[in-house]
């Protein structure tokens, strides 16, 4: 595929294949951008900027509709997209691309609410005569930074709200997944969005990220990613809006009253979709003494019967990681852990890309896999004697994106709902269950900010004061 800068569809002679993780076959390849294709992207989004305020707001919204029909009448295709080019299962791509149609259709909507409010000057003495009110105006150039493990619907969650707020974006996909941005590029074009006002640049962060993160004409740096590669933007950025959706290693408590049998089924899938590859994906579940040793059995024996393999496949539950490096890395962890006293329930094995479902109990709270975000399919589980307890180990990260808590009790719930710092508590659920229009963001080193249309439209947008002098 080609990149997209201003009117143009780019070739480049030099190249980055795009391969499947499963069997490293070729999918696709993309130009390699360099910092020269970074400039053309700026200078190009600095006119798309002038036409896209220019836009009136129905016409966004027209726009913003028929991307959103474009994507849902070729839905199967972004589906095999995302799974041909990363980890995801053909089923859990499914998803993924309706959720981005979702995503886009809110976006739609929410331009429509981009809204003001008037403000009472004669509200201090001396004001009598003034009459005004703020309005919101969008703030220009915003540099999209996104990741590999949701590499559509997370390109929609910062495109969208440029969009319908009338701003211009310069994007740069995650080198490994650029496809699914690409496509999702040419439905906004198909759609009738003017040139100019979306770029996407291709190319490997080592070469353009400097050169994206630091040029003057970016009003904001919106970066989705891991903690290393935030902070790393955040000491260059300079003078610009910055809004941070980082990692995390979220905890699921597990109370004596809770249904068990959905506190398994639903901690399964959070643990091991998308292989674990999941910024609110479960890595630490606390579970109540009383109920300990039942829930160890049924969680076993439930990951016992993931069906492991070629994500394209139907009947898999769970495919590759996304490189061989990443799984050796998660290897490592688990070597590392098991050295240091945690004891291995199930899996723990690789072979190649593929990295068996794995559980461990006793994990110390020094090694890695409890503080560190592991991004891969391996879970902790916990003994605790009370909720008080729980609360204080699930606090006891530097992260703290979603947690979540399996209980009949609202009592239970709402402490829980008090006191765990996060930035989104699930109450009988998973820590990965996320709707596109809720505020979705996190507090310590996951992130700043809030995603969800609506929030990331206010930080896209700036208030603007009106004030007549009668
Ligand atoms: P990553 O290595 O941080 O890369 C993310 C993006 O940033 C890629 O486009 C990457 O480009 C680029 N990048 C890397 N280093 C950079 C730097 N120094 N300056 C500017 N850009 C840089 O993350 P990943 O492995 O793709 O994704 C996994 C991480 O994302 C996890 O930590 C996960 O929790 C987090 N995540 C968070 C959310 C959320 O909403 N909170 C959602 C999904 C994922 P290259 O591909 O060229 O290296």
């Amino acid at each position: 595929m080609k990149m997209l800068i201003g009117e143009n569809w780019v070739e480049k002679d030099d190249r980055i294949e795009v391969r499947n993780p499963y069997n490293d076959e070729l999918v696709d390849t993309v130009p390699a951008g360099d910092e020269d294709d970074v400039k053309a992207a700026f200078q190009a989004a600095e006119e798309g900027f002038k036409i896209n305020r220019g836009l009136p707001v129905h016409q966004r919204i027209s726009i913003l509709y028929k991307t959103a029909e474009i994507i849902s009448n070729n839905q199967e295709e972004f589906a095999r997209i995302i799974a041909s080019e990363g980890s995801k299962t053909i089923r859990e791509a499914r998803k993924e691309a309706s959720r981005c149609i979702d995503t886009i259709t809110i976006s739609a909507e929410e331009a429509r609410r981009v809204v003001g409010e008037t403000i009472p000057f004669d509200s201090r003495e001396g004001s009598e005569n003034r009459l005004g009110y703020y309005y919101r105006f969008p703030i220009g150039i915003i540099v999209a930074i996104t990741p590999f493990n949701d590499p559509l619907n997370l390109v929609a969650h910062k495109v969208g709200p440029a969009i319908a707020g009338g701003n211009a974006v310069v994007l740069k996909p995650a080198t490994v997944t650029p496809l699914s941005a690409l496509k999702l590029g040419e439905a906004f074009i198909k759609a009738g969005l003017p040139w100019n006002i979306l770029n996407i640049v291709t190319g490997r962060a080592s070469r353009i990220a400097d050169a994206l993160v630091t040029d003057p004409r970016g009003r904001m740096i919106s970066f989705t990613g891991g903690t290393e590669a935030g902070l790393d933007i955040v000491k260059k950025a300079g003078l610009k809006k910055i809004g941070m959706e980082l990692g995390s290693n979220s905890p699921v408590i597990v109370m004596d009253d809770a249904d068990l049998d959905q506190a398994v089924e639903l901690s399964v899938s959070g643990a091991f979709w998308a292989v674990g590859q999941n910024c609110i994906g479960v890595q630490r579940i606390y579970i109540h003494e009383a109920v300990y040793g039942e829930f160890e059995k049924q969680f076993v024996e439930r990951t016992k019967k993931m069906k492991v393999g070629f994500q394209l496949d139907e009947d898999t539950d769970m495919g590759p990681m996304i490189t061989e490096q990443e799984a050796a890395r998660v290897e490592k962890w688990v070597g590392e852990a098991s050295q240091e006293g945690a004891e291995l329930l199930t899996g723990g094995k690789r072979k190649g890309t593929l990295f068996e479902p794995t559980v461990f109990k006793n994990m110390p709270e020094s090694s890695k896999l409890n503080c560190e975000e592991v991004f891969g399919p391996v879970v902790n589980l916990y003994k605790v004697s009370t909720l008080e307890e729980a609360i204080e180990k699930a606090n006891s990260v530097d992260y703290g994106l979603h947690g979540a808590v399996f209980t009949r009790s609202l009592d239970n719930a709402f402490k829980a709902i008090k006191e765990l710092d996060v930035g989104g508590v699930m109450v009988n659920d998973s820590t990965d269950y996320r709707i596109d229009m809720m505020p979705f963001g996190g507090v310590k080193w996951s992130g700043l900010g809030r995603e969800g249309i609506k929030f990331a439209l206010l930080e896209m947008t700036e208030p603007k004061v009106v004030c007549f002098n009668l």
